[in-house]
C-alpha cells in the first residue's frame, strides 16, 4: 500500500529503514536539562512501533539557550549519558536516532527562577510574542555560540547518535540572522544574503568539523514565517541552494511558521483547522533545487497522505510527528497494510503541544498512554476474565470498555442514545473541527476489535444492574448541560448550546443573538461561528478575559480566526444574569457595570455542563460498587474522560 514511504532513505551516511520520522519536538519530559526515564521510554515505544527515524527535541548549546525551564542542555558532557540511554533504547529496533542543537536567540518562552536569561540576536530588534528585548551580538559571543553549536553535535555523536540537525526554522537564532527585519548589521553577518547567511554557514562548518564526514548533519529550515510582514521574507530555496552547494550537509528538514508572532506560531503544529499536508508545497519547491534528501513536517497525520507526497517527489520523508504520538504503532500497521487499525491522530493539539505549553509532558487525548509508558505501556492479560458492565458509550466508557475487552474481560456497553461518542459527536458537528469526530470513529474501532458488545437505546438502572449481577460496573454517565439560576422574564427564545449544535441552529430567530460563554472552551466560539456563518449577526459574551482562553493556543488563534471572518463581536468578561422580551442583561466582572444588549432576538447559553450522577446515586443506595469515569464525576476534557477510562479498564 505504501511502496514509496516505506522504501529506505540513504541520509548521508546513515540508512534510515522507511520515510517515517519523528521530528524534533519538546515532551517536558526532560529534568534539569538531562534525559529522564520517562522520555527514554517514550522513545522506545516510537522505534518499537517501527519508525524509521526518530530527531530528538532540541538541546540548548550555550547558557543563553535557556528558553524554557525544560529545555535540554549539550553544554557539558553530562548530557552524553542520558542521550546514550535513548540510543540504546532505539537502536535495537532499527531506528535511527538524531539530536538537534538549538539557541533560540531572542525566542525567550518563559524565565528562569524569574529571571530571563540574556536573550541574544543579532541586533536589538524585539521579539513580538515573548516581548524580549534581545542583545545584539558581539563577534565574541558569535564565536563562543558557533563554537557552542560544534561541542553540543560532537556530545550527541559521543552518547552514539547517527546524526544533528541546526535548528535554524521557526525564527530562532540562525533565522533570526537570515531575516532582512531582525538582522540589521552592518557587519560581515548582515547585509545581503550572502552576508545574512553567515551565521548559519560557520555553524554548519564547525559541527562539520566537529563530527568528522560519516555522520549525518542537517538543517531545519521553515519555507515561511507567516507573519504578515511582506517585507520580511527570506528567500529559503536560495538559502537551501546555496548550502547545498557548500557540500557539507546531509539533509534539509523543511516546515513552515514562526515562534515571532501569533499567527505564525500556529504553524509550528497546525490544528485541524490547516489542510493534510500544507507544508508539502514549500517542500517540493526547496527538492526541486537541491540535490540532497529533503525532509518535510507539517500536518502530515495519515500514511496515505505521507505517501502522496513521496511518491509525487516534494519531499523524501515525512515528519509524522503526532501521528506516532497518537499511535507508536502506525508505522508497523502501515507496513502490515492494516491502515484501519492506525489510531489517527485528529490535529486537536490538546495533549500534544498543548501539555508543552501548560508546562507538563506531552501525550494524546486519543492515547493517554503516551507520557506513560512506564504505568501504561504494558497491557496485562488478566487471569480472571469478568464480566464487566459499562453504562454510558462518551469517551470514558468507550475507553474504559475497550480496555478492559483487550485485556481479556467480557464487556457489554450501554449507551442510552442511539450512538456512542458522547460530546464528541457534538464537537465534530462546529465549523473546521469535523476531524474531531475521529476520536469517537477511533474508539469504536477499538470497541469492535476487542468484541465488546455495545447495545444503545438502553436506559440503566440500578435494578437492571442487580437484575444481571456483572462482576464489575463502570458507570460513564456523562453530564448534561448546566444552567445557573437566570432572571429569565418575557418570552425571549433561549436555547442551549448543544441543541443549537445537533440541528446546525436551524431553530434558532434569524435576528440577533448572544451567545452566553462560561467555560471559553470550544462550546461557546464554536456555536458563534456556526450560528454567523450564514450571516446572523451574534454577540459572544464571555464570562472570562478572552474568547477561548481554556483552549491550545494554537486552536485558539485558528477558531478566533474563523470567528473574525464570520464577523463575532465578543464582549469579555461579561456574566449573564437575565434576560426578558428582547434584551439580555450582562454585568461586566471587572468593572461591575451591567451590560444591557437590546434587540435580541435568541439567547444560546454554552454555561459548562453538570454531572448526570442519577445512576451513581442509585447504586450507592443498593449498595451496589461501581467505579465511576468522565463527565459523570465533575465536568471532564475528552482527554481527562479518556484517562479515566484508561484507568479503569486497567484497574479491573
Ligand atoms: Fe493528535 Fe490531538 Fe493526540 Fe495531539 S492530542 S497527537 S493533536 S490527537
Amino acid at each position: 500500500l505504501f511502496p514509496h514511504l516505506l522504501a529506505p532513505l540513504q541520509i548521508g551516511g546513515v540508512t534510515v529503514k522507511n520515510r517515517i520520522f519523528s521530528s524534533g519536538h519538546d515532551t517536558v519530559m526532560v529534568h534539569d536539562g538531562t534525559v529522564t526515564d520517562q522520555l527514554v521510554e517514550y522513545h522506545r515505544a516510537r522505534a518499537i512501533g517501527g519508525a524509521g527515524l526518530i530527531i530528538m527535541q532540541v538541546a540548548g548549546i550555550h547558557e543563553t539557550a535557556h528558553y524554557t525551564s525544560h529545555v535540554l542542555m549539550a553544554t557539558d558532557d553530562s548530557c552524553i549519558e542520558g542521550y546514550r540511554r535513548v540510543a540504546d533504547a532505539v537502536h535495537p529496533h532499527g531506528c535511527a536516532l538524531f539530536g538537534q542543537v538549538f539557541h533560540p536567540g531572542r525566542e525567550i518562552m518563559e524565565s528562569q527562577d524569574g529571571a530571563l536569561p540574556v536573550a541574544y540576536a543579532p541586533s536589538a530588534v524585539p521579539n513580538e510574542r515573548f516581548r524580549v528585548m534581545p542583545r545584539p551580538m558581539s563577534s565574541a559571543m558569535i564565536a563562543e555560540v558557533i563554537a557552542g553549536y560544534a561541542a553540543g553535535a560532537r556530545r550527541l555523536q559521543q552518547a552514539g547518535l547517527d546524526g544533528v540537525e541546526i535548528v535554524a526554522s521557526h525564527g530562532y537564532l540562525p533565522a533570526q540572522f537570515l531575516s532582512p527585519t531582525v538582522n540589521l548589521r552592518t557587519d560581515a553577518y548582515g547585509g545581503d544574503l550572502d552576508g545574512r547567511m553567515r551565521f548559519l554557514r560557520e555553524a554548519i562548518a564547525a559541527v562539520r568539523a566537529a563530527v568528522g564526514p560519516d555522520f549525518a548533519v542537517g538543517v531545519r529550515l521553515s519555507s515561511t514565517d507567516h507573519n504578515f510582514a511582506e517585507e520580511d521574507v527570506t528567500d529559503v530555496v536560495e538559502v537551501c541552494r546555496c548550502l547545498d552547494d557548500d557540500g557539507l550537509l546531509d539533509y534539509i528538514g523543511i516546515t513552515e511558521g514562526s515562534s515571532a508572532s501569533i499567527g505564525g506560531s500556529m504553524h509550528i503544529v497546525p490544528p485541524m483547522s490547516e489542510a493534510a499536508a500544507y507544508t508539502a508545497a514549500g517542500a517540493a519547491a526547496v527538492t526541486a533545487a537541491v540535490s540532497i534528501p529533503v525532509l518535510v513536517a507539517g500536518r502530515i497525520n495519515q500514511p496515505q497522505e505521507a505517501e502522496i507526497v513521496i511518491a509525487a517527489g516534494q519531499a523524501d520523508a515525512c515528519a509524522m510527528t503526532r501521528a506516532l504520538i497518537c499511535d507508536p504503532d502506525m508505522p508497523t500497521k502501515a507496513a502490515a497494510e492494516r491502515p484501519d487499525d492506525i489510531r489517527a491522530c485528529i490535529g486537536c493539539n490538546q495533549a500534544c503541544i498543548g501539555h508543552f505549553q501548560s508546562g507538563y509532558p506531552i501525550s494524546c487525548i486519543q492515547r493517554p498512554e503516551t507520557g506513560r509508558e512506564r504505568e501504561f505501556g504494558t497491557l496485562t492479560i488478566t487471569p480472571k476474565p469478568k464480566d464487566v458492565m459499562v453504562v454510558g458509550g462518551g469517551p470514558a466508557g468507550m475507553k474504559a470498555a475497550s480496555v478492559a475487552a483487550q485485556r481479556g474481560h467480557r464487556v457489554t456497553l450501554f449507551e442510552a442514545s442511539g450512538r456512542v461518542g458522547g460530546q464528541i459527536r457534538l464537537a465534530e458537528l462546529l465549523p473546521g473541527r469535523s476531524e474531531f469526530g475521529g476520536a469517537s470513529t477511533n474508539l469504536q474501532a477499538e470497541l469492535d476489535r476487542y468484541g465488546v458488545i455495545v447495545k444503545t437505546h438502553v436506559e440503566v438502572d440500578a435494578a437492571m444492574i442487580g437484575a444481571q449481577r456483572p462482576d464489575h460496573v463502570i458507570v460513564a454517565t456523562g453530564a448534561t448541560p448546566y444552567r445557573p439560576p437566570l432572571e429569565l422574564d418575557g418570552d425571549l427564545p433561549v436555547f442551549e448550546a448543544w441543541d443549537v449544535i445537533r440541528d446546525n441552529g436551524a431553530n434558532t430567530p434569524k435576528g440577533e443573538l448572544v451567545v452566553a460563554d462560561w467555560r471559553c472552551d470550544w462550546t461557546g466560539l464554536g456555536v458563534a461561528e456556526m450560528l454567523a456563518r450564514p450571516g446572523r449577526r451574534v454577540t459572544l459574551c464571555v464570562n472570562g478575559f478572552a474568547a477561548g482562553e481554556n483552549l491550545q493556543r494554537f486552536t485558539r488563534i485558528s477558531m478566533l480566526r474563523a470567528a473574525a471572518d464570520a464577523k463575532v463581536k465578543i464582549v469579555p468578561t461579561a456574566r449573564l444574569f437575565g434576560a426578558d422580551d428582547d434584551t439580555v442583561y450582562l454585568v461586566d466582572t471587572v468593572t461591575g457595570e451591567p451590560i444591557i444588549l437590546d434587540g435580541v432576538a435568541g439567547l444560546v447559553l454554552a454555561l459548562g455542563q453538570q454531572q448526570n450522577d442519577g445512576l451513581l446515586c442509585e447504586l450507592d443506595a443498593a449498595g451496589i460498587p461501581y467505579t465511576a469515569v468522565g463527565d459523570c464525576l465533575a465536568p471532564r476534557t475528552v482527554e481527562e474522560a479518556v484517562l479515566d477510562g484508561l484507568k479503569a479498564g486497567h484497574a479491573i
